[in-house]
Parts: structure tokens; C-alpha cells; sequence
């Protein structure tokens, strides 16, 4: 009883940061400060008041417009909402009460703007993936899971793998997603990191195809990759270790 509330309560606290999130996924790129300064309509400017900024129940109360101009919010506000309230409730009942949970949510948090950035303007903007690594090393020095050369092993698999993608597909692949891949196999160290990128290139493969299949795509358009790589990390970070467990118990 007492789990299923702390899980819940998790799930509350995740869904009042994605809110966060989203404001730093639409201003982070257009410089502005995520501190100051009270969420608006991006149309007509009105401020956003009390009960309108709870997650998720703001937008259903409003029916997806805006009260003074009407204009339509997208719907991805409460889906970023939800989707941390979820992140945060798997990462929960995947660690327990744990110090770590600082150290992943943290990360996870930053993963999601990463994500929604790249989608939006096909950037991954460095100060995003510094706080990244700085975060990484920190607790790789504060609480380590695993040894230095591992942690190092992963940075070097991670960023190394996909430079030399980034070479061989000629900009396809972007710097952002390198430097990225970097930070992430710090975080992750090895064998996790490998499980991350297997992860990333096999739903950032489905995912390329269905899109393709479904006409939404041109087959060389190029694609944001950065979002796979996220996803790639949250799964290595909560279930690498069982992953890496299975495939080694089957050779
Ligand atoms: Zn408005």
C-alpha cells in the first residue's frame, strides 16, 4: 500500500516536471530563460494562471485552446506531461527507494528535452549534452556502479560508434548525435552502452520504415536520431543489465 502510493506520487511529481520540461523544450532554443518569467500562449501572449498549469487537467479543463484567443495547444504538452509522469513511475518501481534515483531521474528529465528538441529543430544543443557528461562524471566519482574503465569503455563505444557512422554516412548522422552518444556511455558504461545503441538503431530503424511505409517520409530524407538515441538510453539504464543477461545466456 505504501508502494503503490509512493509509485503514484511519482508518477504526480513526474507529470509537474514534464510541464517544466515543455517550457524548456520550447524556450532553450530560443534562448530564453527557463527561471523567469510565468508559461504564455505562444500566439497571443496571455499568461497562463493557477489551475491552467496543472499537468495534464489544465489542458483537458481548457479543451486544448488557449482562453483568451482560442488558438488550438498542442497536444504534445500533456503527452511530454504524461510521458515523464510514466518515466519517472517505471524508474521508481524499477530502483526502489534509492539514492540513485536522483542520479536517473535527473538524466531522464534532460533525455526528454534532448528528445523534443532534436524533433522540433533538429538540434541537440551542447549545453544540454555538457550538463549531461558534467552529471555522468559526477556521480561516476560521487557514487560509481561500475569501474572507471568501463564508464570510459562506454563514452568511447558510444561516441566513437557513431563518429565513425557520422564520417561514413557523410552528415547523416550529426555531431550533436555523436557528442550525445558520448555523455550517454559515461552515464551507462559498459556493457550497457552496447545495449543502448542496439536499442536506438533498431527502433530508429522501424521507426524510419514506418514512416516510409506510410508515406511520411522520403527515403532520404534525413531524420532526427537523437530521440532513438534517448530511448536508448532509458532502456539500457533501467533493463541493460537483464537484456545483456538474456543475450549472453543464449549463445
Ligand atoms: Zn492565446
Amino acid at each position: 500500500m505504501v508502494h503503490a502510493l509512493a509509485a503514484a506520487s511519482f508518477f504526480l511529481v513526474g507529470a509537474v516536471i514534464g510541464s517544466f520540461l515543455n517550457v524548456c523544450i520550447y524556450r532553450l532554443p530560443r534562448r530564453e530563460t527557463v527561471v523567469w518569467g510565468s508559461s504564455y500562449c505562444p500566439r497571443c501572449g496571455a499568461k497562463l494562471r493557477g489551475w491552467e498549469l496543472l499537468p495534464v487537467l489544465g489542458y483537458l479543463a481548457l479543451r486544448g485552446r488557449c482562453r483568451s484567443c482560442s488558438a488550438r495547444i498542442s497536444p504534445r504538452y500533456p503527452a511530454v506531461e504524461l510521458l515523464t509522469g510514466f518515466i519517472f513511475l517505471l524508474t521508481f518501481l524499477q530502483l526502489g527507494p534509492d539514492p540513485l534515483l536522483v542520479k536517473y531521474l535527473f538524466a531522464f528529465a534532460l533525455l526528454v528535452v534532448i528528445s523534443f528538441i532534436d524533433l522540433d529543430h533538429s538540434i541537440i544543443p551542447n549545453r544540454l549534452v555538457l550538463v549531461f557528461l558534467v552529471w555522468a562524471a559526477f556521480w561516476q566519482l560521487a557514487l560509481p556502479e561500475r569501474g572507471f574503465y568501463e564508464a570510459l569503455g562506454g563514452a568511447l563505444l558510444g561516441g566513437g560508434l557513431l563518429f565513425l557512422i557520422a564520417v561514413a554516412s557523410r552528415g547523416s548522422m550529426g555531431g550533436g548525435d555523436v557528442k550525445l552518444m558520448f555523455a550517454a556511455g559515461l552515464f551507462l558504461g559498459l556493457p550497457l552502452t552496447a545495449v543502448a545503441l542496439f536499442v536506438a538503431f533498431l527502433a530508429g530503424g522501424a521507426a524510419g520504415l514506418a514512416l516510409i511505409a506510410t508515406r511520411r517520409r522520403r527515403l532520404k530524407e534525413p531524420m532526427p536520431f537523437g530521440p532513438f538515441l534517448c530511448l536508448g538510453t532509458f532502456t539500457a539504464a533501467l533493463w541493460g543489465q537483464k537484456m545483456a543477461d538474456l543475450y549472453l545466456s543464449l549463445l
